[in-house]
């Protein structure tokens, strides 16, 4: 490889690395604003398929024999929803509107 080429590559890289520090905020308020159309979303439903399959209530306390004590949307890495709001967007249930105090079996605690 000679240095023209090294450097060509090396300016690429960084480029992409750069682009991608760049689009990440974009990424993440699309998610953010997603979730400021909450209240507009259908609440799920206990008996939509992919709510039966991850075990989805809306309240945690139906699961205390399958959850961790304090585990609900609300400290889940998956929820959209913003503070204080009963109802809010979920990662795993895209276009509908989860409650705070639910829960299902793809929660993930939140970090901080
Ligand atoms: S993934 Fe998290 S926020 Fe979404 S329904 Fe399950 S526990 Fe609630």
């Amino acid at each position: 490889m000679t240095d023209n080429n090294f450097r060509n590559d090396r300016r690429r890289l960084l480029r992409g690395a750069l682009m991608g520090i760049a689009a990440a905020p974009i990424g993440y308020m699309g998610l953010r604003g997603s979730n400021a159309l909450a209240q507009d979303m259908p609440k799920l439903s206990e008996d939509d398929p992919q709510a039966i399959a991850l075990n989805y209530v809306h309240d945690a306390t139906e699961k205390d024999d399958m959850r961790e004590p304090d585990a609900v949307c609300a400290n889940c890495r998956l929820y959209l929803g913003s503070r204080g709001d009963e109802w809010g967007g979920c990662t795993a249930f895209p276009g509908k509107a989860v409650n705070t105090n639910g829960w299902c079996s793809a929660w993930v605690r939140a970090s901080g």
